[in-house]
């Protein structure tokens, strides 16, 4: 197995470290499990002096943070530093909120002498994945080492240098070691560790058949588990909508990273109305993106995150094609060195079309043109997935009427879904359970504990 670190802009190899021996992985356990009998008898007030070190270290490397997420994954270098910037964020918000959010919970309406006291649980595993290599890390980890749990965490294999650096900064902010563990592992490991007794909980973010197995093992060792998978955001464009601004937010939705966000948009539907305006707007605005460099401010459609990415996506377009798939734009790769793929619009990806319920997770949108609403909301449900969604109209009741029926965990009016720490993040269906983020987000490895006064 290799962990190393290949920019994908040159797919020239950076950097290799040394996976971790399996009985290295298992002694991580009974470190995380010690850490975790004193770490839970610590005050809101310690746990907080540590957390909002961590994001004022953050910060104050804000660059150099930035430029390793660009070389591992090759995200656009102001998408990095707005990464770094959202998880200090993120960290001040729970290192500030915690205490509140765990605050025992009385019961009065129902019995006065009853409460809910919330506890740490113990050692919880993340799984996690490359698109968002610092931010998907502590939207799991901070919450719960704030919540008094200890963590360790399996990053994906291809950005192993912000998995080294996390850690880094984990150990610098004054946790006690072992609250934070980084695991150089395989994926084969993982089943071991959420089987051992002292594991708790797994979280896992990244694709479904990674999902299906890591919850199969939670599930067989009655263990806790969150999942949030992929996604195929519907974006619905309604007759009364704003087309400049939806053209401007389509753009922007499912080109963020260059298209490789769960959340990102990714099936276009149109009612018939605008159609035509719609698609000359986006498909203007695609063409106008620059492929390059990720480290120069003028690009603005970087590679993706590893040449494999980058086949793989080539693979699926051409099997839509091969199905009846129409390009309107790209549909295949430049002629240049790393994982670069042309903007690409597709249409006529009908349900029998392979790609019609597949993650597309790249610069690649599908455009569906529909009768009316009613049409709009049956397309939009008919996917496996149910991650998030928008919706683009100028009223504001009709517009909240469409949300309520699309069948997702986070629907958006007039922009695409995004996360923000105080707001609830998850899906339904396939596209997983649970919450991230928010006052839900620290609740999900917590024991709910009933107290009652008799
Ligand atoms: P994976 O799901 O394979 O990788 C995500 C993480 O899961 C990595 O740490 C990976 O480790 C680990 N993993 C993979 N398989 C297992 C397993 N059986 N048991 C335990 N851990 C496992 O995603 P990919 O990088 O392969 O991306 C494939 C697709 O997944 C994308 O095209 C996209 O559709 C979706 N995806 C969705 C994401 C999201 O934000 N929801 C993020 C990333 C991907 P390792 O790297 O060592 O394989």
């Amino acid at each position: 197995m290799s962990i190393t670190s290949v920019n994908p802009a040159t797919n020239e190899t950076i950097r290799e470290f040394e996976p971790l021996h399996k009985d290295d992985a298992m002694q991580a356990i009974e470190t995380a499990h010690k850490a975790f009998e004193e770490w839970r008898a610590t005050s809101f007030d310690e746990r907080k002096k540590c957390i909002l070190k961590f994001a004022e270290l953050l910060r104050a490397d804000s660059d150099e943070y930035a430029r390793m997420i660009t070389l591992d994954m090759g995200k656009r270098i102001s998408e990095s530093q707005y990464e770094i910037e959202y998880c200090a964020n993120i960290a001040e918000f729970y290192a500030n909120g915690a205490e509140e959010f765990l605050a025992d919970t009385p019961m009065e309406r129902v019995d006065a002498n009853a409460y809910l006291h919330y506890e740490p649980i113990g050692v919880l595993m993340g799984v996690m994945p490359w698109n968002f290599p610092f931010y998907q890390v502590v939207r799991f980890a901070t919450p719960n080492i704030m919540a008094g749990n200890t963590v360790m965490v399996k990053h994906a294999s291809n950005v192993p240098q912000c998995a080294a650096a996390i850690e880094e900064l984990y150990n610098d902010c004054g946790l006690p070691n072992g609250v934070y563990q980084n695991l150089f592992i395989p994926s084969d490991f993982v089943d071991s560790i959420i089987s051992d007794s002292r594991v708790q909980g797994v979280s896992l973010t990244g694709s479904e058949p990674a999902g299906r197995a890591v919850a199969a093992q939670a599930g067989k060792n009655l263990k806790r588990s969150v999942l949030e998978l992929g996604g195929n955001d519907p974006f619905i464009v309604l007759e009364d909508a704003d087309m400049e601004l939806v053209i401007e937010q389509a753009a922007k939705g499912r080109m963020v990273n260059a298209g490789q966000s769960c959340v990102a948009s990714k099936r276009f539907i149109v009612v018939k109305e605008v159609a035509e305006q719609f698609m000359n707007g986006f498909k203007e605005k695609l063409q106008a993106l620059k492929l390059g460099d990720p480290m120069d401010e003028e690009t603005t459609l970087s590679p993706l995150s590893t040449e494999d990415a980058a086949v793989k996506l080539q693979e699926q377009v051409q099997s839509s094609i091969n199905a009846g798939a129409t390009v309107v734009l790209g549909g295949d790769r430049p002629d240049r060195e790393g994982a670069f793929f042309n903007p690409t619009i597709l249409t006529d990806v009908t349900p029998d079309n392979p790609t019609f319920d597949q993650e597309l997770f790249g610069p690649v949108a599908t455009v569906y043109v529909v009768d009316d609403e009613a049409a709009a909301i049956e397309l939009a449900n008919h996917s496996s997935y149910g991650l998030g969604g928008s919706v683009y109209t100028t009223d504001i009741q009709r517009g909240r009427r469409v949300a309520e029926k699309v069948e997702t965990g986070m629907m958006f009016l007039n922009q695409p879904t995004s996360s923000q720490a105080e707001l609830p993040f998850g899906g339904i269906k396939n596209s997983g359970y649970g919450r991230e983020l928010s006052h839900l987000g620290i609740l999900e490895f917590v024991n709910k504990k009933l107290i009652h006064l008799g």
